[in-house]
């Protein structure tokens, strides 16, 4: 697509579809009688189709943020994973009440981290455990090297030099000279604010060290530089058991999770889906497989076009890229630049730069997906991957980093290591509808039992509870 045919709201964003060709859909050769019937196509889609063709701006619903809506109370999630286990989170957080967390990140919206502290903050504070959030601030110099920093840990080659070090160390001091830390437990997510352990000594607090991202094979200059911060941790935890380290600290394996009554993840009504389908352009007569993701390298976007190409040589089919940006994410703009490239002028090709409050469309849009892929070639979690899987969504997956945890493969959806086996993937699953629906319907299952935040919720109870004993026994025994 060329510059010219962008349209930049006022908020910075734009719907990208693709001008149409001539027009005709490829004959697509199905690959079993199984094929899903899609009902015929309907009076709007005529006009879905002209509107898809006109690169228009994003819709005014989705300009300015939407009110945040009431957040859900400890009571609203009985009916999702029974009463029995809100009890014991309130049994839980007995023994902790009147203490207090603070949780400390890189960026308020835009990522998985962000996503999952938004609803466990107010929870550990309904159950009379009071969290605070604090988000680090730095110039782009910073997070460019952060970024470059994840990327190395995530195994990418990359040379550390001692300007990189002395600007991470920087602004690592400035935000622990303006931060306070007069909390019980404190919680330090990723490496981006790792060096504010510095001001371990000035408090009682424990410190902990959330990693989020892919240890398995860091790049070891990054890793060495960092080790000597985390080493001062009372705890790391990992979200995978293979991305554990050599450590002299205890860590503890907790899975991320999702909260299912959140904008994301909650049931929309159907006229909701629909609707903001046709304000998207997105042709619900036809399958559609879907990408929700930063605009990422990692995340493989451009693969994904790639595999949707050849997919798209057998059977009938449109793809959505839905992503955004974070704030600590420099690279996004180059990448969507490189997917649009990638896409080049196919119609059915569309790629939503979508502003960070647009929860629900991504839900509805999700929700409206035949298939969900998320194709990463690193991956802390996929967050993504947990929000298909909780819409009963087939999801073909990269088989990477904590992602296996979530996909069992041909059970709760497809892993895949190559833009090939996506493309195979797709066309399979768009033509077997009926293993689709089972390994969708699984992969419910398995987010319910694992991954919801009440599950999480649970996790950091019982966690500093472990580290209240720890310090107690150490009392008596001093
Ligand atoms: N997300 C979003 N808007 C976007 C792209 C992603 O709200 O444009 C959300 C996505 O739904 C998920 C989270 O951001 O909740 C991404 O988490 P994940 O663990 O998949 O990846 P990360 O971005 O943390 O690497």
């Amino acid at each position: 697509m060329s510059s010219e045919d962008r349209r930049t709201t006022s908020a910075g964003s734009t719907i990208e579809t693709q001008a149409p060709t001539n027009g005709s859909q490829k004959a697509g050769a199905p690959v079993s009688s199984e094929a899903p019937a899609h009902p015929a196509r309907r009076a709007t889609d005529r006009r879905v189709a002209d509107r898809r063709s006109m690169n228009r701006p994003l819709p005014a619903s989705v300009l300015t943020p939407p009110a945040p809506p009431p957040a859900p109370h400890m009571d609203d999630y009985a009916a999702i994973v029974g009463q029995v286990q809100i009890d014991t989170l309130r049994f839980l957080a007995k023994e902790l009440r009147g203490k207090t967390i603070k949780m400390v990140n890189s960026t308020a919206v835009g990522g998985g981290v962000a996503e999952m502290l938004n609803r466990l903050v107010p929870l550990l504070s309904e159950l009379e455990v009071a969290t605070h959030w604090d988000v680090i601030t730095g110039g782009n110099d910073f997070f460019e090297i952060t970024k470059a920093f994840h990327n190395a840990l995530h195994g990418t080659p990359y040379e550390l030099t001692k300007s990189a070090k002395d600007i991470f160390l920087t602004y690592n001091e400035q935000n622990r000279a303006r931060m306070r830390f007069d909390e019980d437990l404190i919680v330090i997510h990723d490496p981006q604010p790792a060096g504010l352990i510095c001001s371990k000594a000035t408090t009682p607090a424990h410190w902990v060290w959330r990693c989020h991202i892919d240890l398995s094979n860091p790049n070891p200059g990054v890793w060495e530089f960092l080790r000597p911060f985390v080493e001062q941790y009372d705890a790391a935890i990992f979200s995978s058991q293979s991305f554990a380290r050599q450590l002299p600290i205890p860590q503890y394996l907790f899975y991320p999770c999702i909260d299912p009554l959140s904008e994301k993840n909650k049931e929309l009504p159907e006229s909701l889906v629909q609707q903001i389908c046709d304000d998207f352009g997105i042709d619900r007569t036809r399958p559609i497989v879907t990408q929700v993701s930063r605009f990422d390298r990692l995340k493989d976007p451009v693969g994904v076009v790639h595999a949707y190409k050849l997919a798209k040589k057998y059977v009938d089919c449109q793809l959505v890229l839905a992503g955004g940006g974070a704030s600590d994410d420099p690279e996004g703009a180059a990448v969507l630049q490189e997917v649009k490239e990638a896409a080049g002028n196919d119609p059915d090709i569309i790629i939503l730069d979508l502003p960070p409050w647009c929860a629900v469309q991504i839900n509805a849009i999700q929700r409206a997906s035949t298939i969900i892929v998320q194709k990463s070639l690193k991956e802390g979690f996929g967050l993504t991957v947990t929000e298909a899987l909780w819409k009963g969504k087939p999801t073909i997956a990269g088989s990477v980093g904590g992602i296996p945890n979530q996909i069992i493969h041909k059970l709760t959806g497809v892993l895949v290591h190559s833009v090939e086996g996506c493309a195979f993937q797709i066309r399979y699953l768009l033509t077997h509808p009926e293993f689709a629906r089972s390994i969708g319907s699984s992969g419910h299952e398995h987010v319910k039992e694992n991954f919801l935040m009440t599950t999480n919720v649970k996790r950091w109870l019982l966690l500093f509870r472990i580290l209240e004993q720890a310090r107690a026994l150490r009392g008596k025994a001093a």
